[in-house]
């Protein structure tokens, strides 16, 4: 029997698997440092470089396929633009008007699926359970339109954080993951139940697509890293 394979996660036939990126390597990329970066664990474990970022064999090269047009095109499209900047108040927005939604959709929902079908310590706060896996493989093999469940929020910061492993929230009493990928912060909302109106100009990404301005102050990311390092640095680790 030849190890290298097993059952591929989102087709679950028996097929050689390939290494794939659970969070794009072009996230990791964005950080000029990232030759030196670090890996951030929720769980305040020791922080590992990991320039390559992690990877975990869960598909077969016809799956992993399906998702590199998404993969290529969430970072040329959140970079693409440096005019259509709003501001209300004290609040800053990035608003899209040209944008391909069925790819960004498709980065979003391949993101949270790849995540749930890793075993990677990383990635254990995602777990989808049978019945939104069953939905998102679906939806993944173009068997079903964008599941409405899924509503998600795009958020960015003046500066790089390292990537920080995702967790997962209670939003509105909504099950949401935060997603942190350097520049950017990703909360996907997946339940029955939808977010207020309050989100909507946020979560309705039909004519417009809208990305929120966040202080560096304000980054999840930033102040657990910080609270991570702090710790390490008196242990003379870091
Ligand atoms: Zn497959």
């Amino acid at each position: 029997m030849n190890t290298n394979h097993t059952i591929c996660s989102l087709c679950g036939q028996f097929k050689k698997l390939v290494n794939s990126h659970i969070i794009p390597l072009s996230f990791y990329r964005m950080n000029p440092e990232y030759t030196k970066q670090k890996i951030y664990s929720l769980k305040g474990t020791f922080p590992r470089k990991s320039p390559q970022g992690v990877y975990d064999q869960i598909l077969c090269t016809e799956c992993e396929q399906l998702f590199s047009s998404g993969d290529d095109y969430i970072l040329r499209f959140l970079e693409k633009i440096k005019k259509e900047v709003k501001t209300t108040g004290n609040q800053s927005y990035t608003v899209y008007i040209t944008f391909d939604l069925s790819l960004i959709n498709y980065f979003i929902a391949s993101l949270v699926f790849r995540a749930s079908a890793s075993q990677k310590q990383e990635f254990q706060a995602v777990n989808l359970g049978k019945k939104y896996e069953s939905l998102f493989k679906k939806y993944l093999c173009s068997e079903i339109p964008f599941p409405d469940v899924i509503e998600y929020i795009f958020m960015k910061y003046d500066v790089c954080n390292p990537i920080l492993m995702p967790l997962r929230k209670k939003i509105e009493g909504c099950n949401v993951y935060v997603f942190h990928l350097g520049k950017y912060e990703l909360c996907v909302k997946i339940d029955q139940k939808r977010f207020s109106e309050t989100f909507k100009p946020l979560t309705d990404h039909q004519t417009e697509f809208v990305v929120m301005h966040l202080k560096d102050s304000e980054s999840i990311a930033l102040k657990l890293m910080n609270k991570i390092a702090d710790k390490y640095k008196k242990l003379r680790l870091l």
